[in-house]
């Protein structure tokens, strides 16, 4: 794949994110109170090659010229509590607030997988959305239908980020595994 099919290929897996999402926002309407001026789950996070790649390139050809805020823990995309880039936010970013499925894998002391063959997934939410789930509700509250499969999409994104790290654009990122939003602003080079 050459790098513009795999940006191709990341920019429709983000819409597929974000329609999923859209439906499940209608979905839980009433118990959702994710709203502009909500940050809680804009920490700093860190991104794949590929995503921190894509969002340096959108950023840098914006119109907009855009100076970081110096708020500790928080993402360095945040102004005033906003997405500063909102329609360019990366996959995670499109799940904030949803309930997310996961498959939790435990490792021994050698760092061999416990029993892969009996996948253990978990179910995430958000406290200030779903106030009255607990762990030994969240079966009953969330049908396996209507919530975000966070292992399919993470396993799109990965084999991109795998294709991306094999051409030219991709060779300066060889050897990390993620990468801070906060060094978008500290760093010149990958
Ligand atoms: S990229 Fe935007 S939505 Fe994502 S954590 Fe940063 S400020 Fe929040």
């Amino acid at each position: 794949m050459n790098i513009m099919e795999i940006i191709v290929g990341y920019e429709e897996v983000l819409k597929d994110v974000s329609k999923e999402s859209d439906r499940l926002v209608r979905l839980y309407g009433e118990s959702l109170v994710c709203k502009k001026g909500c940050s809680a789950c804009c920490t700093d996070i860190s991104l794949l090659p590929l995503e921190w790649y894509t969002l340096r390139e959108r950023i840098t050809s914006s119109q907009e010229s855009f100076i970081p805020e110096n708020t500790q823990g928080s993402c360095a995309l945040l102004k005033e509590k906003s997405c500063s880039f909102y329609s360019n936010r990366p996959l995670i970013c499109r799940t904030h607030g949803l309930p997310l499925l996961y498959l939790t894998e435990e490792y021994d002391a050698k760092g061999t997988r416990v029993a892969p063959e009996i996948p253990d997934w978990q179910i995430s939410w958000c406290d200030l959305n779903f106030t009255s789930v607990t762990d030994e509700t969240m079966e009953e509250v969330f049908d396996p239908e209507d919530v975000l499969n966070m292992e399919e999409w993470n396993t799109h994104l990965k084999q991109l980020n795998q294709e991306f790290l094999k051409t030219e654009e991709g060779a300066p990122f060889r050897g990390k595994e993620r990468i801070s939003i906060q060094d978008l602003f500290t760093k010149t080079e990958a």
